[in-house]
């Protein structure tokens, strides 16, 4: 279980409060190993989500400073990747205990910059943190494989690491998506260039503390930030040669379709509309609490959030009892004592939402749960939208196209199972998908002829587990998938198959002479 309540100031080492910050510092790069203040002339204000004080101000990283990161993520690459493994792997487990240490510090950056709250930040690292700690189980995940394939000859396979890497990050969980890249692009000899979000690069500004002192050598691990120009630079160094990419469909297209014209390896995650089946022989008092949870939890700025409801037959009738509960929840600050859900990111984000909120009304949809202006006492300034709830939703409609990543529930009601599946497939996204139900042959059914790449039997948030990968699907990935973060999958993006086929005769050769045939070993 995760502990919910707040730590002490003075054990975190990180404000735990909103209270406006007197002198905010800058953030700086993190360069060969080094904290260096940019020279950047363009700066980017971060505001705490709950107020809109100032926190940070996040460079615009200069073009000496991205290419001082790649000079010193190519220096270090030869001897990092000669370096054993067995290192790597101590280096790693140092690296995961320091995240253990340092956890609430790291939860406490993420809710003062992101907004989501302290115990939901909390989950933030630790998901993170497990694909840390399943990277040190790499002596036994790297091994390759050897077969002799014809008399004194034998073939050999095995991983090496690419070289230089980026990772470009979204905002919705600075410590989660770091942690996707970093330790499993490390600990099989690459090193990274990471470019967080400029939103709330607080997280990752702590993991690289933490990897410079669990023994990271200079170089390994850099990171610069900025927007466009930082990502334009990344896709058009030569030096990079793959880039991992979580965000939004715009940026995430752009990046996968000019960096794999550029010849890298790319990996991008992207956007959402998870639903919910919800069939009447449901267990009723846990679905409506998963449901609850899951659609309003991060004030819905999960990749995974459930934002779409699609009630089966009878089942609609338990929408008023899932309005009763989403009522319940208590959105406030981050760092209150039982908030369910904080702010969302940003003013414009906030304006985005309601303005989505206010398309479905205008479209025929029913409003039974309106969020909007809603404001808690302490926090009148923040961008707060409390839960909402859209029924009478139809797949025509703007609420129902876009991923909305704010606290809104759309619902649609159909009479079967074959029509809930119709819809969902309909939908361009295929990220996750739940269906609640006690009929192993309707889940059965479900998960067979859902086209979603991650399905949930009465389970609403299925992100796998670090032994397995995210496997998005449809336009939630780009390209046609494959590049999967994290498990095997993920092992295989941050490196490259080499084959060596060694001939040792057992006995002196007998002269043949040449053969100019291709050689076939039949
Ligand atoms: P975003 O695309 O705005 O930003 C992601 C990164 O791309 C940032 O580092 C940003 O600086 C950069 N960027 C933004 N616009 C760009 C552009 N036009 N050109 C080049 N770079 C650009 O995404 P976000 O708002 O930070 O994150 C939310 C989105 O991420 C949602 O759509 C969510 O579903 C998605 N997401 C997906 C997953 C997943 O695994 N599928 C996980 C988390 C978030």
């Amino acid at each position: 279980r995760l502990s919910t309540t707040l730590p002490s100031a003075s054990k975190v080492n990180y404000p735990v409060t909103h209270e406006k910050i007197a002198n905010p510092t800058n953030t700086r790069n993190f360069i060969d190993n080094q904290f260096v203040e940019s020279k950047a002339t363009r700066w980017i204000d971060l505001h705490d989500p709950a107020t809109n004080n100032l926190v940070t101000r996040v460079p615009v990283s200069t073009q000496e400073e991205l290419k001082a990161a790649v000079d010193s993520a190519a220096k270090a690459f030869p001897a990092w990747k000669r370096t054993s493994l067995l290192t790597r792997q101590q280096i790693m487990f140092k690296f995961v205990s320091l995240i253990r240490e340092h956890w609430d510090r790291l939860a406490a950056s993420i809710t003062l910059e992101q907004g989501k709250t302290f115990a939901d930040a909390k989950g933030d690292v630790l998901r993170g943190l497990q694909v840390a700690e399943t990277a040190c189980g790499i002596t036994t995940q790297l091994t390759g494989e050897v077969l002799e394939v014809a008399k004194d000859m034998e073939t050999r396979s095995y991983r090496e690491p690419l070289g230089v890497v980026a990772a470009i990050c979204p905002f919705n969980f600075p410590a989660m998506i770091p942690l996707w890249c970093l330790p499993i692009a490390a600990v099989t000899g690459n090193c990274m260039v990471m470019k967080p979000s400029e939103r709330d690069p607080g997280a990752a500004m702590i993991i690289a503390e933490l990897a410079r002192e669990a023994g990271f050598p200079p170089g390994v691990f850099n990171i610069i930030h900025g927007q466009h120009d930082a990502v334009n630079f990344i896709i058009d160094e030569p030096r990079i040669k793959a880039i991992s990419f979580v965000g939004s469909d715009k940026a995430g297209e752009y990046i996968y379709t000019r960096g794999s014209a550029k010849g890298k390896r790319v990996q991008a995650n992207l956007g959402a509309k998870n639903h919910a089946a919800v069939l009447p022989d449901a267990n009723k008092n846990a679905t409506i609490n998963a449901i609850v949870g899951a659609a309003f939890g991060a004030a819905g700025q999960r990749c995974m959030a459930l934002s779409t409801l699609v009630l089966v037959g009878e089942a609609r009738e338990w929408l008023p009892e899932i309005v009763e509960k989403a009522k319940q929840l208590n959105v406030n600050g981050g760092f209150e004592e039982g908030a369910d859900l904080g702010p969302v990111i940003s003013p414009q984000s906030k304006a985005r939402i309601e303005s989505l909120i206010q398309s479905g009304v205008d479209e025929g949809a029913t409003l039974l749960l309106d969020g909007r202006g809603y404001k808690p006492e302490k926090y009148p300034n923040g961008n707060f939208v409390g839960p909402t709830v859209l029924t009478d939703v139809k797949p025509h409609m703007k609420c129902y196209q876009e991923e909305i990543f704010g606290p809104v529930l759309v619902c649609l009601n159909v009479d079967t199972l074959e029509d809930a599946i119709d819809l969902i497939n309909a939908n361009k996204y295929g990220n996750g998908v739940a269906v609640f139900t006690n009929s192993g042959a309707t889940a059965t059914r479900f998960q067979r002829d859902i086209e979603a790449g991650q399905v949930g039997i009465n389970t609403p948030i299925p992100v796998p587990l670090p032994m397995f990968s995210f496997t998005g699907n449809k336009a939630s990935i780009a390209g046609q998938g494959g590049n999967y973060f994290y498990g095997k999958a993920g092992l295989n993006f941050y490196t490259q198959l080499k084959t060596v086929t060694a001939l040792w005769r057992s006995e002196d050769a007998v002269a043949t002479g040449a053969s100019t045939a291709m050689p076939t070993h039949a």
